[in-house]
């Protein structure tokens, strides 16, 4: 293949990626933002917004209330993957 085809072979590729990537982070978003509950005291990290204390199966995960952030606490992440194992929709995004 000439190297300019491949080229724009590797950039269609990492698009493609990038948009699957886009759509993963929409739809975790989206089901945060449902099941957000209350207010925490704590500040995002990086921006202004304050973290929400979001459920998900008795797992606390804190999302921004203004850049959407997600902030897991140590094993958290691990945890939500763990007991998604079984076809829930963090398992979809991920597995
Ligand atoms: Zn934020």
């Amino acid at each position: 293949m000439p190297l300019e085809m491949e080229d724009r072979a590797r950039a269609l590729e990492n698009e493609y990626f990038h948009r699957k990537e886009q759509e993963l982070i929409e739809k975790l978003r989206a089901h945060l933002a449902v099941e957000n509950a209350k207010a925490t005291e704590l500040q995002c990290p990086k921006c202004d917004g304050t973290l929400m204390e979001a459920n998900y199966q008795d797992i606390k995960i804190d999302v921004c209330n203004i850049c959407h952030g997600v902030w897991f606490d140590a094993g958290e992440l691990a945890q939500v993957i763990d007991k998604d194992k079984d076809g829930g929709w963090f398992g979809r995004l991920f597995g």
